[in-house]
């Protein structure tokens, strides 16, 4: 692909706009899209036809392969207005690897660099009204690919369609969570999938989230497929533990995703002088520190909550509630993140873009 496809983009305007029939202050989460969307297609093994249109639904073969096989994948990342009207993206290039990688694992084609940073340049330019300035806005940007060839024959298709599309958020807050750990069902196992953003992967944790919402939890905390003893990742999220002063996370694997935001909040915690250690954490250990104490705080990490504080877990049936804490390393990292991620404080790490 040249690298002068930004001429390229076909640009097709919306005759009208959407954006006074939306209350900005009431967002629900990934529920209100902006004006255009991006879209390009891979046919006869190469990437053609970039371009920006309205964005509306679109048909499919019914036999398209992606309702069948599930070859589906997807990428969350977030951009931000300063108070100059600059937008800007947090860590774009991490995305643009990992979405790659997913790719790779589910046997569809890589999407060309430029396809993927200059649709997303000119998507959010023509519809920056819709980035709202200010603490707690953001524009929630979902690229995704599926597979659209035809025939229900369980083999990777030929045709894909990558697409992008935006949505306003709010600051996420989603009440206090308590959490139940997987005794027996698991997000991912070895040699699967767990390390790729593939749609299959959410889709399989409906299930056992459903019936922890039942018991009055709001997430699962899944542990390795093998022993069920490792403390692996929150929901949709990679997850902290604070033991005493030291903040443990679990090292990435095949099993769990590389999270921008962990990797950033592992990068800020050192440089804050927090001690962490990324290791494989017992579920045993968090029972016996709940018990005697020293677990001072939970917090799953990701780009739609930044981060999220969890208040208590249940294991075999026991729950542990947290002491109330002050100085939560949670709060203050996520301060941190989210001033640079709004240029109100200095990017010292050159994360923002
Ligand atoms: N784990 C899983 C399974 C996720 O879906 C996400 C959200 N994309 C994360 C972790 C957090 O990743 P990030 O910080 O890059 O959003």
């Amino acid at each position: 692909m040249s690298a002068t496809l930004t001429n390229k983009i076909e640009i097709i305007k919306a005759t009208s706009s959407k954006i006074n029939e939306v209350d900005f202050e009431n967002l629900s989460f990934g529920a209100v899209f902006t004006d255009h969307l991006f879209e390009c297609d891979y046919k006869n093994g190469e990437w053609q036809n970039p371009v920006i249109k309205p964005y509306k639904p679109f048909l499919l073969d019914p036999s398209a392969k992606v309702f069948h096989y599930g070859q589906a994948i997807f990428e969350g990342m977030k951009a931000y207005k300063d108070d100059q009207n600059a937008i800007w993206l947090f860590r774009p290039d991490e995305n643009y690897k990992r979405f790659n990688n997913s790719a790779v694992r589910m046997a569809m084609p890589e999407v060309p660099e430029v396809i993927f940073m200059d649709g997303l340049n000119q998507l959010l330019d023509l519809d920056q009204a819709w980035v709202k300035p200010g603490a707690g806005n953001s524009m929630y940007i979902r690229p995704f690919m599926i597979a659209t060839g035809d025939g229900v024959i369980a083999n990777p298709s030929d045709d894909y369609k990558f697409m992008i599309i935006l949505s306003p958020a709010k600051s996420y807050y989603s009440g206090e969570v308590k959490v139940l750990i997987a005794e027996h069902f698991s997000r991912a196992a070895n040699g699967g999938i767990g390390a790729a953003k593939a749609a299959g992967n959410y889709a399989a944790q409906f299930y056992p989230t459903t019936l922890a919402n039942k018991q009055g939890y709001q997430q699962v905390i899944w542990t390795d497929d093998a022993t069920h003893t490792k403390l692996e990742e929150a929901g949709t999220m990679n997850v902290f533990f604070r033991i005493n002063d030291t903040l443990l996370t679990a090292p990435v694997s095949e099993r769990i995703l590389d999270g921008i935001t962990r990797k950033s909040l592992i990068e800020m915690a050192k440089k804050e002088g927090i001690t962490v250690d990324v290791r494989p954490v017992l579920v045993s250990e968090l029972v016996e520190a709940a018990q005697n104490g020293s677990l001072k705080e939970i917090f799953g990490a990701g780009t739609a909550a930044v981060v999220n504080p969890i208040i208590g877990f249940s294991y075999k049936e026991v729950y542990h509630e947290l002491p109330k804490i002050e100085n939560s390393f949670a709060l203050q990292l996520k301060e941190k993140l989210t001033n640079i991620q709004h240029k109100l404080s200095e990017d010292t790490f050159g994360w923002t873009v």
